[in-house]
């Protein structure tokens, strides 16, 4: 995308914006005649899709990054939101004392008076801001204000929770047109926009929006109008989400299905033989983790990765950190060990964390690979391996079990009378400085980042796991299962084992676990996240 926020060019800038901005100034607010009023930011309104984080444009991508202010509005996805550098704020259900939601009115006053500041703005939108999303309205009034605005479409929720259900819209064999209607109408309202005649005639398949809280008299009306009461029926709950419920049946039977099912707004109603095809190509429902929800406790600017295979496999991610990690404070040692990092034969590194560490504060210090030629590296699993690759470099160590002991086992041939560092956290387990050290090896180690417990948890997370809707939690280290197991109130703690159950990365951090007194029900084969994940999978089927 070639705009930028604030690269905008001179059309863009009509009179009308400074003379609404003029108009809005309190004369001592006005500009002084040297000062130059700022240029309006430009208002992007971005459709998010229906809920699936990948369903989102990468130009819509783009913009939450760019972005100075983000309005969304509830039907969003909160994880799209990570791709912002700011807070983003929502406009409906607001939580809080003074929590409410916002009037179109009033959102239409935020956008113009955010861009007016100068503010790239998003507002983001469930599905498509333009189907049934009054994102017209709010383009009508950036128009009438002068402000420079785009709007990015969506996957609206129509094309999306029918794919994710397991329906094509336009089957040739079923249906050669496809309407979106509101169900938000009542069809007993005389000036009705809506005919029900017509609707009951229409050559294709129906897609309600808006129309749970009206099923019964929708469906009622299609059939006093003259569709067969055997057509059938879908209902689709937040659809191409990993919570996603349908249930279908037939204009007769629908409501009673919908009423015993319990579902609930967001819905869509589809209706049409097409829906028939769903017993066939159901896909998204037969995923592994399909409707279970994952607490990952890992710091969340290192959770992208996991969040994005929990999805893959059709859960749910949710985030909530027990530990955050934050450069030392004090580089003294490092830089003193920089200044002769020549003299070290091995460098050794036990997480991704320390890798990243010492290397960005080896470019710091203008120190690049040249200055490490001379040494060997030892990483304590693939993770590591993987990460130092990164900085083009190959571990010369990885032994196959992801385990400090294992690593020590594997450095002590290699270390007899050589200089060996050990790139660290302030916290970990100090088996390697004994066993190496008896092995002969010059040992130093330095510290490059620091973990910090959380106080707290996640407000969701402990909400999930007291009302019996969190799946599973997994647990990476031996400090996250012992901060995990403190932060429990007593009524979390008695999910834990029931409703709530743990996973593990490795047998290490599952002794931890249960002497903090949780139970364990998968540990990790491959001591990763993906091997944690891949050991969920195989409890959930086994
Ligand atoms: N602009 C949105 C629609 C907003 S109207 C879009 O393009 O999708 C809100 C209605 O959309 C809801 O009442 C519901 O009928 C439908 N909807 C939105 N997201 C949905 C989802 N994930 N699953 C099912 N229906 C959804």
């Amino acid at each position: 995308m070639v705009s930028t926020c604030r690269d905008h060019s001179s059309e863009f800038i009509p009179n009308k914006v400074l003379q609404y901005s003029l108009r809005n100034m309190s004369s001592s607010d006005a500009p002084q005649n040297n000062e130059k009023p700022t240029e309006p930011g430009k208002v992007y309104l971005v459709g998010a899709g229906p809920g699936d984080p990948g369903l989102m444009t990468l130009k819509g991508q783009e913009c939450l990054r760019k972005a100075d202010v983000v309005l969304y509005d509830g039907l969003v996805n909160p994880l799209h939101l990570r791709h912002a550098h700011v807070a983003a704020e929502r406009t409906c259900r607001m939580e809080g004392p003074k929590g409410r939601s916002l009037n179109q009115e009033e959102i239409n006053e935020r956008l113009v008076a955010e861009a007016l500041a100068g503010n790239c703005v998003v507002r983001l939108k469930g599905g498509d801001p333009f189907i049934f999303g009054r994102g017209s309205e709010e383009a009508a009034a950036l128009a009438a204000a002068g402000i420079p605005y785009e709007v990015v479409p969506g996957i609206t929720a129509a094309t999306a929770a029918s794919a994710y259900a397991g329906i094509s819209l336009t089957h040739r064999n079923h249906a050669s047109a496809v309407a979106f209607v509101t169900g938000h109408e009542d069809p007993d309202k005389v000036e009705s926009a809506l005919d029900y005649h017509e609707l009951a005639k229409f050559p294709g398949t129906l897609v309600f929006y808006m129309g749970m809280h009206r099923l019964p008299r929708i469906v009622e009306a299609l059939v006093e109008c003259g569709k067969p009461s055997s057509t059938p029926v879908a209902v689709i709950c937040r659809g191409a989400q990993p919570r996603q419920r349908v249930v279908t049946g037939t204009l007769l039977d629908i409501e009673r299905q919908v009423a015993e099912a319990g579902l609930r707004p967001p819905s869509l109603i589809v209706v049409g033989d097409c829906v028939l095809q769903r017993d066939t190509i159901n896909w998204f429902e037969s995923k592994p983790l399909f409707g279970r929800r994952i607490g990952i406790t890992r710091p969340s600017e290192q959770s992208d990765e996991v969040v994005r295979q929990v999805i893959e496999l059709g859960g749910e991610p949710i985030s909530m950190p027990i530990i955050s990690t934050r450069p030392v404070q004090d580089w003294t040692l490092v830089d003193s060990v920089i200044n002769r990092i020549s003299d070290f034969d091995w460098i050794v590194f036990t997480s991704v964390n320390g890798v990243s560490g010492f290397f960005d504060r080896l470019w710091h210090k203008g120190v690049d690979a040249r200055g490490l030629s001379h040494a060997k590296f030892a990483c304590i699993g693939e993770a590591t391996a993987q990460r130092l690759s990164e900085y083009r470099i190959h571990a010369d160590l990885v032994p196959d079990i992801f385990r400090a002991e294992a690593l020590a086992t594997a450095l002590v041939p290699h270390v007899v009378n050589k200089r060996v560092l050990w790139v660290r956290a302030n916290r970990g387990r100090d088996i390697l400085p004994s066993v190496l050290s008896e092995a002969g090896a010059h040992f130093e180690e330095c510290v490059v980042y620091e973990h910090v417990d959380a106080s707290s948890l996640p407000g969701e997370a402990a909400d999930l796991i007291e009302s019996g809707q969190l799946h599973w939690v997994c647990l990476s280290s031996p400090s996250i299962a012992e901060n995990f197991a403190n932060l429990l109130s007593p009524t979390a703690k008695e999910k834990i084992g029931t409703t709530t159950k743990i996973a593990v990365i490795s047998p290490v951090t599952e002794q931890a676990a249960l002497e903090a007194g949780l139970t364990v029900h998968a540990v990790a084969s491959e001591h990763t996240w993906p091997g944690i994940l891949d050991a969920i999978v195989a409890a959930e089927s086994g």
